[in-house]
């Protein structure tokens, strides 16, 4: 396993003169601060589904191996030309993983089957459904191209080419292709360990009894959740009251035991924030005023050398914040390329005057290929959440969207989330 360096102590300090960041602005900055913080190892192909790659993956071998044959049929060499032709076959056949070793003469045939390596004196194959057979003699009309129905070797993947490139998360599919060209070991980042913490006097557990005015913690499994679903690694912290001297020791902790840290709530600058005054207090902290809604001020900083991103309390916020900036963040400080959120463009079925200043992110679902919006647009409604599929992205300025405007839509599962 290999280290990779530490990031810079003032990693996200902010251009001078930035007071709201755009989002575009925002994501492009984390992207230039940040870097794989991960070390990397290798591992067998049966453990690669969801791993980024270290290394770019080289073919060792062609794929196809040899020359050979898409149907099942006979074989034979070169073009015929239009009109009846009546070919001899040679006795025995080609099967996949059984060679015919011998040499088809010209002008006649041999039994071909799916897979089979073409063997020598081959070019073209027709399709069995194509023939009549009589004896040792098979009837086919051409006109057939020199080739038909055959796979060339390496027409797939060459030997010696870049298959997969590293940053890429390994999926089903590419598992597939790897076995393909047999490769069983890659070089993968190691899994990002995130820790997750909760801050608020006001905050229980789940399954303890609860007082009036106590809430119940909804942020910390969710964003485990989120974070677990992207294929990283959580170290659960708890849930943190609002206490000065509490908090750095569980940002000590966090620091010690992961690779980056989500802490929620306590991000702004009340006297209850806690996060970013301790991220203050430590130099190395910027609050970034980022154009987002729903979204508050997102805190960013290094504790003893760990990122942490203080995301807002508020749960909608929250989740909005780590879909739209945690999850690239996070997959590029574990090796993956920084990604885009990917949307499509689909037509509204709702109506909305959108305001100029800051981007904003509807929970929304599809239906019939048209993005409907949640009833309300209350952060508080995390119910939305679970009601939408992905959520529509207004652009940063002004915007009247009636039924039929184009709209970008990002789903849920395209995030990964
Ligand atoms: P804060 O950012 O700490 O001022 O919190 C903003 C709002 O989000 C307050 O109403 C908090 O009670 C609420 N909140 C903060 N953290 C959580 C959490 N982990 N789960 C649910 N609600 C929270
Ligand atoms: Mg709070």
């Amino acid at each position: 396993m290999t280290k990779a360096p530490p990031l810079k102590n003032d990693c996200f300090a902010l251009p001078p003169g930035v007071d709201w960041a755009p989002v575009d602005d925002a994501l492009a900055l984390l992207h230039d601060r940040l870097h794989p913080v991960v070390g990397k190892s290798s591992v067998g192909l049966d453990q690669a589904l969801g791993r980024i790659l270290a290394a770019d993956v080289i073919a060792p071998r062609h794929h196809p191996p040899l020359p050979n044959t898409a149907v099942d049929g006979y074989g034979f060499a070169g073009a015929l030309p239009a009109g009846p032709h009546a070919l001899p076959l040679v006795s025995g056949r080609a099967a996949a993983g059984v060679r015919f070793d011998g040499t088809v003469p010209d002008g006649a045939a041999i039994r071909i089957l799916t897979g089979a390596a073409l063997p020598h004196g081959v070019t073209t194959v027709v399709l069995q459904e194509d023939v009549t057979v009589d004896a040792d003699t098979i009837h086919v009309n051409g006109p057939i191209k020199d080739g038909a129905n055959t796979r060339k070797a390496g027409e797939d993947m060459v030997a010696g080419q870049v298959i997969l490139a590293a940053g890429r998360t390994i999926t089903p599919a590419d598992v597939g292709v790897l076995a393909t060209v047999g490769v069983d070991q890659v070089q993968v980042f190691d899994r990002l360990r995130v820790a997750i913490l909760s801050t608020g006097d006001e905050l229980l557990a789940a399954g303890q009894p609860a007082q009036p005015g106590q809430i119940y913690d909804a942020n910390r499994p969710m964003l485990a959740a989120m974070v677990r679903q992207l294929g990283h690694d959580v170290v659960d912290m708890g849930i943190q009251p609002d206490d000065p001297k509490t908090i750095r020791a569980a940002l000590d902790d966090a620091a010690a035991r992961a690779d980056v840290v989500l802490t929620s709530g306590g991000a702004s600058a009340g006297d209850e924030d806690h996060i970013s005054a301790a991220l203050n207090d430590a130099g190395a902290m910027a609050l970034w005023r980022i154009a987002i809604k729903p979204g508050r001020p997102l805190a960013l900083g290094m504790w003893q050398g760990t990122p942490v991103f203080g995301l807002p309390g508020n749960p909608v916020a929250a989740f909005v914040c780590t879909a739209i900036f945690a999850r690239p963040a996070l997959s590029y400080l574990g090796g993956a390329d920084f990604a885009e959120a990917p949307a499509i463009t689909v037509p509204a079925a709702f109506s909305k005057r959108k305001k100029p200043g800051r981007r904003e992110y509807l929970r929304a679902r599809l239906v019939d290929g048209r993005a409907e919006v949640f009833a309300s647009e209350g952060s508080g409604r995390i119910s939305g959440l679970s009601w939408a599929t992905g959520l529509v992205e207004l652009p940063d300025g002004a915007l009247e969207v009636a039924p039929g405007t184009p709209v970008r839509f990002i789903p849920f599962t395209a995030l990964g989330i």
